[in-house]
């Protein structure tokens, strides 16, 4: 898809707050602890090949990707750090990670032993690095008991894998109720009492666990995602305990500016009609940029005020009330800062019935990106 360069709107990326993000996590974790940025989805909308060459100048450990194409995108890009995919991988497609170094998430003895016959049949020559996931109560993918992972463990001493890994991952680590988090991590300790020698790469910690769970972190290595841009892994429902800048803005500017009459009506579905005489301006942004349909009512800053959304959002314009009138260009803000205002991504979300993560990764492609820092 074009990048659009050619209508003034940016989704603005803040690299110094990326990586004081990163600083600030870094400092709330006991030393010698270890970053994993995660920098799946395009890093969260944010892109991702200029967010991991800025986050590679800050010392993180390596990245985490969903999938294989995200992480071969990396290396294509001449990133040569830790990649780990966190999906699992189509067993066939493996040889690819072991030829560029990539390390792969396994959940099964099964696909192990699929592997070993490919690399035997096909001669591979590198080791493929494996971090081996631990299902602790997320039942999504991993080893869910330690049989399994017993065999796996032995597994690993054969020639064709470079045991890099062990991981889990909480489903609750957000909530202020720790219960269902402390029962995943009694299974974990579980789990790692069947290991004799530690890889180099133990993870349990999403955004949420390295904020709100630092004292009982039992690994060496934290995977940073949603903290790392400036948002809160809860949303609203705990408060942030990091000093985290927001990384990502939305800035448009008007198209086009007029009076609109009392009585005249905005956008699909005429759902808007003016009480009295304003002044309306569209906006050259819609549902296909990623930002939603259902914003109607919401705002938007112009000049720190804050301008309410008329009528539905359309595919690729929007229409605001503005409080007098303003010349076409006028600046428009729908996620960052105006004056002494700002709107951020979990308040578009929280309005949209959403969460943040699911705003941030529907930036679309048309968006073009801009970096500062
Ligand atoms: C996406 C993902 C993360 C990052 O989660 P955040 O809440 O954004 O920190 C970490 N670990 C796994 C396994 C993931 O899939």
């Amino acid at each position: 898809m074009t990048s659009a360069r050619l209508r003034k709107t940016d989704l603005v990326v803040d690299l110094k707050a990326l990586k004081h993000n990163v600083e600030m996590q870094r400092r709330a974790l006991a030393p010698g602890s270890r970053i994993l940025a995660v920098v799946k989805a395009n890093a969260y909308g944010n892109g991702m090949v200029p967010v991991a060459n800025a986050l590679s100048k800050v010392g993180v450990e390596g990245f985490c990707v969903a999938l294989l194409d995200e992480a071969l995108e990396l290396r294509d890009a001449g990133i040569q750090e830790t990649a780990l995919v966190l999906g699992i991988t189509p067993v066939e497609y493996a040889p690819l990670a072991a030829n560029q170094g990539i390390s792969l998430t396994v959940g099964t003895v099964e696909w192990l032993r699929a592997y070993q016959r490919l690399a035997k049949e096909e001669g591979l020559k590198y080791p493929l690095k494996v971090h081996l996931a631990l299902d602790t109560g997320m039942g999504r993918i991993g080893f869910t008991n330690n049989v399994d992972f017993k065999a796996a463990l032995a597994l690993m001493e054969e020639p064709c894998f470079d045991f890099e890994g062990i991981f889990t991952h909480f489903a609750t680590a957000d909530e202020q109720d720790a219960s269902y988090y402390q029962k995943q991590l009694t299974r974990l300790k579980d789990f790692l009492t069947v290991v004799k020698k530690w890889p180099p790469y133990v993870h349990m910690a999403n955004s949420a666990t390295g904020m709100w769970h630092q004292e009982d972190i039992i690994a060496n290595t934290v995977r940073m995602g949603i903290s790392m841009y400036g948002a809160n892994p809860s949303g609203t429902a705990q408060k942030v305990s990091l000093n985290l800048k927001p990384v990502t803005s939305l800035v448009t500017h008007a198209t086009y500016v007029k009076r609109l009459a009392v009585g005249e009506s905005v956008s699909y579905g005429a759902t808007y009609t003016a009480k009295a005489d304003e002044w309306v301006a569209t906006l050259p942004v819609g549902y296909a940029d990623g930002y939603p349909r259902r914003m109607q009512g919401f705002h938007v800053l112009v000049d720190g005020h804050e301008c309410e959304v008329l009528g539905r959002v359309c595919m690729d314009q929007m229409m605001i009330r503005l409080p007098h009138e303003y010349p076409v260009g006028v600046e428009a803000v729908l996620i960052g800062r105006s004056k002494d205002k700002e709107i951020t991504v979990t308040d578009v979300a929280e309005y949209a019935n959403t969460i943040n993560y699911e705003i941030l990764t529907g930036m679309s492609a048309r968006l073009h990106r801009q970096y500062k820092g």
